[in-house]
């Protein structure tokens, strides 16, 4: 699905990335893990365009994609998961959903003008998807709530549920797990999981905790110093010598 080959990210002379290279196959939940500082999530934002590399290569499905802006990468159905920005806490968690670009009828003047009934027919249905979505991620009690009231976790699956409304192929998550109870972290895995069976969505996961981690995610892929340094199942990298001194050394 995604090829990273060499790529690097420099700021001033610090090298954040540094020779990173890596294949993210087709239907995979891959987890990326390593020390703070390792370089993930830079790398994570120079593939889905939020930060131009210095240098190297990313390829999606064999086609060229190397610095293009997100928007573009987003109608190719490659999303990074963002935190709900401040502005849209005081929308509902339906409306946060319907807001996702792509489906808003009434935004395209040439319908708000010649069409009205077909805008609240598109509307209806955006708003079904949106339920849809919310049930999907066992969370449609929520619906009405304001996005800003609910808590870290449901956040996390409402940035999920956003990715939903489109038609994704590969989601980039950043640290899923971020201050959320147990409970909803296996919610989280639990959707990750059902959306990479039901929906044949490619995931690549950030994330510091290695029980969900091995829950989820296979292969993973070990990162220090801006490099790649090993690729495998959890078990596999867990026993990787080089692994084990990268984490020692933080
Ligand atoms: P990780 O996600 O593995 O913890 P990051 O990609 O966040 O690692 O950061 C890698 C290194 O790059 C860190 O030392 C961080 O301080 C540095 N870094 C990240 N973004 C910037 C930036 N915009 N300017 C300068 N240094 C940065």
């Amino acid at each position: 699905m995604i090829v990273v080959e060499d790529v690097h990210k420099h700021f001033g002379g610090f090298h954040a990335v540094d020779g990173a290279s890596l294949n993210i196959g087709a239907g995979t939940i891959t987890g990326l893990i390593g020390p703070n500082g390792a370089g993930k999530t830079t790398l994570f934002n120079v593939i889905a365009g939020v930060l131009p590399p210095t240098s190297g290569r990313v390829t999606m499905q064999g086609e060229d994609i190397t610095g293009l802006p997100p928007h573009e990468l987003f109608h190719k159905g490659l999303l990074r998961t963002f935190q709900i920005a401040h502005e849209f806490h005081s929308m509902s968690c339906r409306e946060n959903l319907m807001m996702v670009p792509g489906g808003q009828a009434g935004e395209r003047l040439w319908d708000t003008w010649f069409s009205r009934k077909r805008i609240a027919e598109e509307e209806r249905a955006l708003r079904a998807k949106a339920d849809e979505v919310l049930e999907f991620l066992t969370i449609e009690h929520l619906a009405d709530e304001k996005a800003g009231q609910v808590s870290g976790g449901q956040k996390k699956l409402l940035e999920l549920g956003r990715t939903m409304m489109v038609d994704a192929k590969i989601v980039f998550l950043d640290e899923v797990g971020a201050g959320v109870n147990r409970t909803l972290l296996n919610t989280i895995g639990d959707a990750i999981l059902k959306l990479n069976r039901e929906r044949n969505y490619t995931f690549v996961v950030i994330e510091h905790d290695m029980d969900f981690i091995g829950k989820i995610c296979d292969p993973v892929i070990c990162m220090a110093e801006g490099k790649v340094l090993a690729e495998g199942s959890l078990d596999e990298i867990k026993a990787n010598e080089q692994v084990i001194e990268a984490y020692l050394g933080t």
